[in-house]
């Protein structure tokens, strides 16, 4: 039995009332302590990974930090920061344009906007990560409350808390991870290091925000559907646990497997307790079964022998194609692309284009593409299969 507790919900809407209030009662249900907020400089840490509107459902919505701001403040921390770094440059101009198209500026006067884009190299010890670089922010902060949102996502099947904590690396060091861990169980086992030290470092506290989801392709061009619901634990490994559960992707999230390996985290929800807001156990969460991103058409040859050294998988697996007619050749894949696959072609338009040989599947361009452009090709096989 796992002994950390997850706190589940029930919350409708982001009308700040409902949601302050069902936020207080989740976090009074983890019984933190009265200290545990008291004088301290607080990190929130929410899930902005591309300029998004809040009603698309990408990025941690508005609401959460103002209600987090109120319970925060009421609970007598120091300060509140709001500090991320999404994919691309860590800049004051890269970050300004997200907090606005995100709706952090108007989110609470008392929060401040992260302003210090330096970062300093932090202790892992982990599996695969002993040293890696850290934003100061959350290096400077004594707590870190981590604001995930309950997302699909197109290489990991799930954004939650764990993963949402990889936007602690500083901007264009997140390609180089892709690039150093090309294999989504290295990559895993990669983000269970991160968030192990965060853990260990910082009294630490997730929220997810599941009122309004992503499913499809997430993280950033899925489609939004309502699931009205918080998730809160200072365990991001059995939150996520609860939300791949709730997502209906029971064992197929393989950071979970790491961690469960590690002895981080049952591997079964029903080993988690699980109470709502009022703390009474819940036994059966409701679930909520979001659609897969197409990048998932492949998963089930990941589990298959890796004979022909690895080709099969390569050959077969959907990769990322550039939808030709939509790309406005702005370079955002080309410039996130940690295998420098992608080129800009320059005829009538400016294009981008992959050489799929070098492709590692990290999906980023996917991700990062402003519009929407890179799609997945999916083998005939696999379609067939799927
Ligand atoms: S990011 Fe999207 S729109 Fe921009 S060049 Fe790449 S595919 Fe085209
Ligand atoms: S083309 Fe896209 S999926 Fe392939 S390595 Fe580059 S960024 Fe990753």
């Amino acid at each position: 039995m796992n002994e950390n507790p997850v706190v589940l919900a029930r919350c409708g809407s982001y009308d700040p009332d409902t949601l302050e209030e069902a936020l207080g009662a989740s976090l009074a249900a983890l019984h933190l302590g009265e200290d545990f907020f008291r004088g301290k400089r607080v990190l929130l840490k929410p899930n902005l990974v591309l300029a998004k509107k809040p009603e698309q459902a990408a990025t941690t919505h508005p609401a959460m930090i103002h209600a987090l701001a109120d319970i925060l403040f009421d609970a007598g921390a120091a300060s509140v920061t709001l500090a991320d770094s999404p994919g691309g440059p860590y800049s004051a101009a890269a970050l300004g344009h997200v907090y606005r198209v995100c709706g952090m500026e108007e989110a609470d006067p008392r929060v401040r906007l992260n302003d210090d884009f330096t970062f300093r190299p932090a202790r892992a010890d982990g599996v695969k990560l002993k040293i890696f670089r850290m934003i100061s922010a959350a290096l400077d902060a004594d707590v870190i409350v981590d604001v995930c949102k309950f997302k699909s996502h197109s290489l990991t099947g799930m954004s939650c808390a764990v993963k949402n904590l990889f936007g602690l690396i500083p901007g264009v060091e997140k390609f180089e991870m892709h690039n150093a861990f090309p294999e989504l169980s290295d990559f895993s086992e990669m983000l269970v290091d991160l968030c192990e030290t965060v853990i260990r470092e910082k009294p630490f506290l997730a929220v997810c925000d599941g009122i309004l989801s992503m499913e499809g392709n997430g993280p950033t061009h899925g489609v939004p559907v309502e699931t009205g619901f918080l998730l809160c634990s200072w365990d991001p490994f059995a939150l996520d646990v609860m939300a791949e559960h709730m997502m209906a992707r029971d064992g197929r999230i393989l950071y979970l497997d790491a961690a469960a390996r590690r002895g981080l985290v049952s591997r079964d929800w029903r080993e988690i307790p699980l109470v709502d807001e009022k703390g009474d156990a819940i036994a059966d969460p409701p679930v909520f079964p979001l659609a897969y991103p197409d990048a998932d058409a492949g998963h089930f040859l990941r589990n298959l022998p890796n004979f022909m050294g690895g080709q099969f998988t390569k050959l077969f697996e959907p990769r990322p194609k550039i939808m030709q007619k939509k790309c406005v050749g702005c370079g955002k894949c080309f410039e996130s692309c940690p295998r420098h696959t992608i080129r800009m072609v320059v005829g009538k338009k400016k294009k981008a284009r992959i050489d799929p040989e070098k492709c590692i599947r990290c999906w980023c361009c996917q991700e990062l593409c402003p519009i929407g452009a890179v799609g997945v090709k999916q083998n005939f096989l696999i379609r067939l299969i799927h």
